[in-house]
């Protein structure tokens, strides 16, 4: 076989992978990237980008819904759902990765298609092409996949992961969703509002539980609303897929849920079981451990970003780390991930209303200490919410550092609020003293006025 040599080689062409390939070649660097799927990973076609377009034609439906003068000219059958699959299946380029090369192409980046696994310090052997040689690092960068737990049946019963719950081109009568975290929130609204009846089973006491409990609160209510059925605080203990296909989900209490089909969303587990970790003296199957610069410990030629490393599995963290790894193989000393890493990224659950919140929650704040003060208001109670419409619930939650005068989290939950994240973002990465933040108007009449109230305290 041929022997390849790089100076940089990255395993996986998820958002993560692609952005670290990207910018390694434009700082001059010979790098390879492999990829045994897609370009794009598992966010352009089974998880972001699909889940997103199946939410938004529902998502602007109903915000015309509750504006006076437009609810009247919407058709009220709803949405076209062939169209919004369709939709769909052109936002995902129809599982094909084509529109994806030519970025890597204009960067120089050399494309190995191929299953990759490190066989050794900075080799990497891939499936179909040859042995390879980094000269400098490796970047490991091959994502998650959807944990199945062991509940007795489950895996015999073929259920739905986020793979098909994002690609199905048949809206099921039923669905049972296992899992109340973000994916499990999305895809539940998602398919109720494309017309499946949904029921959640989440075996905590309450949704999205990362969140401020008025966010689990407000997305539960919204759910309620569109009929999807909820069972908080149950744990499902076993499955079984009838001869007619459908599938029974037996709960901890006796109760038996039937659906046509059962999405799966408790969790991600690393993809690192077939990757040769072994080679490099780290466990098949755990995820991979990095310092702040994304350097695995004890093995400077080693990197891992994204999912795989288990610190944020969000898109944007990802590609933040993927340029983090960049700078350091680069030689940038300072190249570090900021504070607002792991639980405090940005994130956003695009269900109506939206929840965007960065940061601490209160709690999250006292439990590190913080001499925490909250200052709550609805979303749309100013003049730039009343544009919103009727019934644009949601609350928005400053958590502020009475000691030092700084912002140190912000929980924002309404219709459209995901653009309204970034300038908390700014404020609490930048550590931007309340005093100076009193200068930082809001224009009129936007929500941004809510920034206004931390002023005058709660
Ligand atoms: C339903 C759903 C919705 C989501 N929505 C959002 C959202 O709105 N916003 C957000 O920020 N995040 C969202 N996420 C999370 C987001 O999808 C992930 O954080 C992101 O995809 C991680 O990127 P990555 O590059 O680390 O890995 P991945 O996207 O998983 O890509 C890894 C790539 O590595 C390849 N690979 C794996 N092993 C090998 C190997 N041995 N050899 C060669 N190639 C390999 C895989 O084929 C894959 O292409 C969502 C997740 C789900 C499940």
């Amino acid at each position: 076989m041929t022997d390849h040599s790089f100076d940089v080689i990255v395993i996986g062409a998820g958002p993560a992978g692609e952005v670290a390939a990207g910018r390694l070649a434009q700082r001059g660097k010979a790098v390879a990237l492999v990829e045994r799927e897609l370009v794009g990973g598992e966010c352009s076609y089974w998880a972001c980008m699909p889940s997103k377009a199946l939410l938004r034609p529902n998502e602007a439906l109903d915000e015309l819904l509750r504006v006076p003068g437009a609810s009247g000219a919407i058709d009220p059958s709803g949405i076209d759902v062939p169209r919004a699959l369709e939709r769909r299946d052109e936002v995902i380029h129809h599982l094909r990765d084509d529109a994806q090369l030519p970025w890597l192409e204009e960067r120089g980046v050399t494309l190995l298609r191929g299953h990759a696994r490190l066989a050794g310090e900075r080799r990497v052997a891939v499936e179909g092409v040859g042995d390879c040689t980094a000269r400098e690092a490796v970047i490991v960068a091959t994502g998650s996949s959807a944990l199945l737990p062991p509940i007795p049946g489950l895996a015999e019963a073929a259920p739905w992961t986020n793979r098909e719950a994002t690609t199905a081109s048949e809206v099921p009568g039923e669905l049972i969703v296992l899992g109340g975290g973000v994916v499990g929130v999305e895809l539940a609204q998602a398919w109720r509002w494309l017309g499946a009846y949904v029921m959640l089973v989440e075996a905590g006491d309450r949704l999205i539980a990362r969140e401020e409990p008025f966010a689990s609160e407000q997305v539960s209510q919204a759910l309620h609303l569109r009929d999807v059925e909820l069972w908080i605080g149950a744990r499902a203990v076993g499955v079984a897929r009838g001869a007619d296909g459908r599938t029974t989900v037996t709960l901890d209490d006796g109760e038996e849920l039937t659906g046509d089909r059962l999405l799966v969303a408790v969790g991600r587990r690393p993809r690192t079981e077939d990757l040769g970790l072994e080679t490099v003296g780290l466990e098949p199957g755990e995820q991979i451990e990095v310092d702040d610069a994304l350097r695995v410990p004890g093995r400077p030629w080693l990197y891992a970003i994204g999912d795989v490393n288990g610190r944020a599995l969000l898109t944007h963290m990802g590609k933040h780390q993927a340029r983090v790894a960049a700078d350091a193989i680069c030689g940038d000393d300072g190249a570090r991930v900021g504070r607002l890493d792991g639980p405090l990224s940005p994130r956003v659950v695009f269900t109506d209303p939206n929840v965007a919140a960065v940061g601490h929650t209160l709690a999250s704040a006292r439990e590190a200490g913080i001499a925490a003060r909250a200052v709550d208001r609805e979303t749309s109670a100013n003049a730039g919410g009343s544009f919103h419409g009727h019934g644009a619930a949601g609350t928005t939650r400053f958590v502020v550092d009475t000691e030092r005068e700084l912002l140190v989290g912000a929980t924002f939950v309404g219709p459209e609020v995901a653009e309204m994240l970034h300038a908390a973002t700014i404020a609490i990465a930048a550590e931007v003293p309340l005093a100076t933040l009193a200068n930082a108007v809001p224009a009129f009449p936007t929500r941004s006025e809510l920034w206004l109230d931390l002023h005058v305290g709660d």
